[in-house]
């Protein structure tokens, strides 16, 4: 039991954690959710940069092993968020975005959890963080914690949830992608990847591609600028 399973979403997080994985472990197998995202370009990007990265470093290519997609439509009937319904992107009464879909993360991980059982994977890899979130309850270090010890108890495993992100910001995690695989790998995480709320694929930016609008790519859009700055310091 020394392989991961990545929570893979196809945005920059999950993306980069998929390259993190890939440099620890021997075997590395991915999970995806289909939860009736209003926008289904996400979907598309995750196979596309999971077959791009295993053909850009063929090393981690031999470790890639399969994609679990799950079916969880039933998030979609429990849930009134922008993410799943067509509604502009505001506050909530709760204080917290109406981009929170609650239970999202305690559902993907409970699954995910499952899926490792039979997988036989003892690392679950998640891109959850808590510097720059948008504060979201569910990416906190205390509920990985205290989900790490209901899996285990409840399955009667030691699973380990990784969340190599949890404590940088975005210009940190680029910087991330830049150590674990080059430039390289940096470009494939821009060009490859969609973190965009809106699903835009038809606007192409130097951080990738997106509405340019929404606060997904307003936070992706900083983080890029930010790292670039860095680089350009030390370069
Ligand atoms: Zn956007």
């Amino acid at each position: 039991m020394s392989g991961a399973l990545v929570l893979f979403s196809g945005g920059q997080d999950s993306a980069t954690c998929l390259a993190w994985a890939l440099t620890r472990f021997e075997r590395v197998e991915t999970i995806g959710f289909d939860y009736r995202q209003r926008h289904r370009a996400e979907l598309t990007a995750r196979s596309e940069f999971r077959a791009d990265l295993a053909r850009a470093f063929p090393d981690w290519g031999v470790k890639l092993g399969d994609d679990h997609m799950l079916d969880l439509g039933v998030l979609a009937e429990v849930s009134d968020t922008a993410l799943t319904r067509d509604m502009a992107i505001a506050t909530a009464a709760s204080g917290l975005p109406n981009t929170f879909v609650p239970g999202r993360n305690l559902l993907f991980l409970t699954f995910a959890g499952a899926v490792a059982y039979r997988r036989d994977l003892k690392h679950i890899v998640t891109g959850v963080c808590e510097t720059d979130y948008s504060g979201y309850p569910d990416c906190r270090d205390d509920t990985i914690k205290a989900l790490q010890v209901a899996l285990n108890l409840g399955m009667e495993r030691r699973f380990v949830l990784e969340t190599p992100l949890m404590w940088i910001d975005k210009a940190a995690t680029w910087e991330m992608a830049r150590q674990l695989g080059g430039l390289r790998l940096v470009d494939l995480v821009r060009d490859r990847t969609l973190t965009c709320y809106e699903g835009d694929t038809t606007h192409e930016h130097a951080w990738g591609r997106g509405c340019g609008v929404c606060p997904a790519c307003d936070l992706r859009a900083k983080g890029y600028v930010a790292w670039r700055r860095m680089e350009s310091v030390q370069a």
